[in-house]
């Protein structure tokens, strides 16, 4: 019996060959071909009013470009999830914030807002929840939080291609937003890849800056200024030639994956709510006008052990099932680089409790009826 694995990067013979043509058209024109996948970008319906991109090599990029912008002083502050993929909390660590691990809530896995009360104070800089799944955290009550102590929010939005809140893209509701092609995720740039949104003009030239070593080159080049300066920390981010042509090629199909991929989340939802009104396990609470685009799909066991033993079950069977984050917080950095909101009871219990389904676009609704009940099976024998 074949294996039902994971994840499966996204790609198909068309998109190689237009990823191929363009890139060998264009290999050492890398302005062309980032016009045509900004193009590309700003010509999807949830994107159409995000502003202008910055397409970078990693979604990692993204985020130590924002980090860099911020001017973070000694003694600042940033509040992430301690329930969150280490490179959120590295991006702000290497330019010396202090990091205020906050908890998460049960229902999406994301920031609660609740922990991020008790820890917010005067020198808390920014406020950057992740999108589990790419379901929203909380975002009014976060973006409230911030305005109120003179903070801002920045939104890590790497599980969240495709994704939005009562209309509008997640990424595009902080100052700053980044979202990540890397192959694990719904749509890649062939590996790794990255963009980062920006909310306002005056942050864009930062960021201007940011990526062109730290000078005003681009001033420069467009005759603002008529000689360009070294004049804050930056460094060189560019995402390669054919990287950009596999991106813009896939982007071309965002719609149809979200579709499919929302399909095989709802199967699974659909197969597996009875148990969960049963109590078996519990299951992502999408909040009211939230458009998922169908990331993970996961259970909430009742413990740790029994998420092994289903994990294990369903590895006998041949299906692949995957935990999740470690919490930061309960790490040795993450213990040196700043504080937390006590306990952290919530991201201690998702952490040991949480069992991610296979969830690709290769997937056939066979393969999900027969994770559904393999985790069935599991739950009466
Ligand atoms: C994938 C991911 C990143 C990093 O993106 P890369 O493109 O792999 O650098 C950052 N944060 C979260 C939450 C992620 O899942």
């Amino acid at each position: 019996m074949e294996w039902i694995r994971f994840n499966e990067p996204y790609g198909n013979e068309d998109i190689f060959k237009k990823a191929e043509k363009m890139t060998r058209n264009h290999l050492f024109e890398p302005e062309t071909v980032l016009e045509q996948l900004t193009k590309r970008f700003l010509s999807l319906d949830l994107y159409k009013d995000s502003g202008v991109p910055f397409f970078m090599q990693s979604g990692t990029a993204a985020l130590e470009i924002m980090a860099l912008a911020m001017n973070i002083q000694p003694g600042d502050e940033i509040i992430i999830p301690s329930f969150t993929y280490p490179a959120t909390a590295n991006a702000f660590l290497r330019v010396g914030a202090t990091l205020v691990f906050a908890d998460i809530e049960p229902d999406t896995c994301n920031l609660d807002p609740k922990s991020v009360e008790r820890v917010i104070n005067g020198r808390t800089r920014a406020i950057v929840p992740i999108h589990y799944g790419g379901v929203t955290a909380d975002l009014h009550a976060l973006s409230n939080l911030a305005a109120s102590y003179g903070a801002v929010l920045l939104e890590d939005a790497a599980h969240c291609i495709g994704a939005g809140y009562e209309g509008k893209p997640l990424g595009t509701f902080g100052s700053m937003g980044a979202l990540s092609f890397h192959s694990s995720k719904n749509i890649t740039a062939a590996g790794w890849g990255g963009c980062l949104l920006v909310e306002n003009e005056e942050k864009r030239n930062v960021i201007e800056e940011v990526i062109a070593q730290g000078t005003d080159r681009t001033a420069f080049r467009e005759g603002r200024v008529n000689a360009y300066r070294w004049k804050r920390l930056g460094g060189e981010y560019t995402m390669p030639v054919h990287s950009m042509a596999y991106l813009e090629a896939s982007l071309e199909n965002l719609g149809l994956v979200t579709d499919r991929r929302c399909e095989l989340w709802h199967r699974y939802h659909s197969q597996l709510h009875l148990l969960e009104t049963e109590g078996k396990f519990a299951l992502c609470k999408v909040p009211p006008n939230a458009q998922i685009n169908g990331h993970i799909f996961y259970l909430l066991l009742k413990d740790q052990k029994e998420r092994e033993s289903l994990k294990a079950y369903l590895h006998e069977r041949r299906i692949e099932a995957f935990t999740h984050y470690e919490p930061l917080h309960d790490t040795v950095i993450g213990e040196s680089s700043g504080r937390y909101d006590g306990d952290m009871p919530m991201t201690m219990s998702v952490a040991g409790r949480i069992l991610r389904l296979p969830l690709h676009m290769g997937l056939h609704e066979r393969d999900v009826d027969q994770v559904c009940e393999g985790v069935l099976s599991f739950f009466v024998h």
